[in-house]
C-alpha cells in the first residue's frame, strides 16, 4: 500500500488518526508493517501490502 493512504485512514473503531509503523518497504509501498491507534491503541496489520482495517474482534 502507499505511504500516503495514512492521510485518509482512520481507526474503524474510534474514528481517531493512525501511527504507521514500517517493517518492510519497496519502491514507495509498504510491504509490511501496522498501523496503531493514537486513541484505543488498536494495531492494524499490514501484511504484502494490505492493510487488515478489521477490528481485532472479527479477525479470524
Ligand atoms: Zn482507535
Amino acid at each position: 500500500m502507499r505511504r500516503d493512504l495514512i492521510d485518509i485512514l482512520v481507526c474503524p473503531l474510534c474514528k481517531a488518526e493512525l501511527n504507521l509503523v514500517v517493517f518492510k518497504e519497496e519502491d514507495d509501498q509498504v510491504i509490511e508493517g501496522r498501523f496503531d491507534c493514537k486513541q484505543c491503541n488498536t494495531a492494524f496489520p499490514i501484511d504484502d501490502g494490505i492493510p487488515n482495517m478489521l477490528p481485532p474482534d472479527l479477525r479470524d
